[in-house]
């Protein structure tokens, strides 16, 4: 299925419809709507090998579903349907649409499978996550960040289990998951979340020095439990911090 304009509007229709009853929500649908257009253009426009090169109808379905303005800050509000990461407070941000999009693609997360998160911050990504039917876990190692996701996730009604810690180690009692997130930048791959990936599983991590531009890595496991990483485009995000 071609995504197009009138697809994305039908779409977020749909959405609209199914959606609580709220006076704000057509205004917020179509800045969304005019969001994935947006990050549906820098898919196009993005060369690299093994890129994807469209958002799948069912992360734009995810991504008109869920209310970024939701997740920001008060003060962040009116930026939250620009196509750029914003400051969640603590010295971290939430992701750049584009970014959630392309890391949801690349890890080609489906309906009942099993995913881990490392860097809940906000919140967003895991909601996209749990909007696209998956069954989400999510760690974050800021406390208050964590907790302030954690109820936001629940008020929304977006199925995420939480937790407060260093996702360096993975969530071993809820393993082994069918895709891996990392949403902060680490100076490798952690081997406790390559164990933890499933034979045929996928891990999208920023890998590379902190603060600077860092390599999104592909790690995909085959289905003999086989490893093998591909660099795909240079990325900019928070490090992942380890706890002292
Ligand atoms: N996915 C988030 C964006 C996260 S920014 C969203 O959708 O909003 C990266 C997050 O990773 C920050 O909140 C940061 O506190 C968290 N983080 C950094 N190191 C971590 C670690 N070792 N374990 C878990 N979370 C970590």
């Amino acid at each position: 299925m071609t995504l197009n304009r009138r697809g994305l509007l039908c779409a977020g229709l749909a959405t609209l419809a199914s959606g609580p009853a709220n006076a704000q929500a057509p205004a917020d649908a179509a800045e969304r709507l005019s969001m994935v257009e947006t990050v549906q253009r820098m898919f196009r426009a993005e060369p690299g090998p093994g890129l994807p090169a469209r958002v799948s109808p069912a992360v734009a379905d995810a991504m008109l579903a869920v209310r970024r303005h939701e997740f920001v800050p008060a003060n962040q509000r009116v930026n939250a349907y620009e196509n750029r990461p914003l400051p969640i407070g603590y010295g971290q941000t939430i992701s750049q649409p584009f970014i959630v999009a392309l890391m949801t693609e690349l890890t080609q997360v489906s309906r009942g499978e099993r995913v881990l998160e490392i860097g809940t911050g906000s919140g967003y990504q895991a909601a996209i996550l749990a909007a696209l039917g998956a069954e989400v876990y999510t760690i974050e190692i800021v406390p208050e960040l964590g907790r302030i996701a954690g109820a936001r996730l629940k008020r929304q009604g977006r199925s995420a289990v939480t937790r407060i810690g260093d996702g360096y180690f993975g969530w071993p009692e809820a393993a082994p998951f069918d895709a891996i997130l990392v949403t902060a930048a680490a100076s490798h791959v952690p081997p406790p979340l390559v164990q933890q990936l499933k034979p045929s599983g996928r891990m999208v991590i920023p890998v590379g020095p902190p603060f600077v531009v860092q390599q999104l890595v592909l790690v995909t496991k085959d289905p003999g439990g086989q490893v093998r990483t591909r660099q795909l485009l240079p990325v900019s995000f928070v490090p992942l911090t380890r706890r002292r």
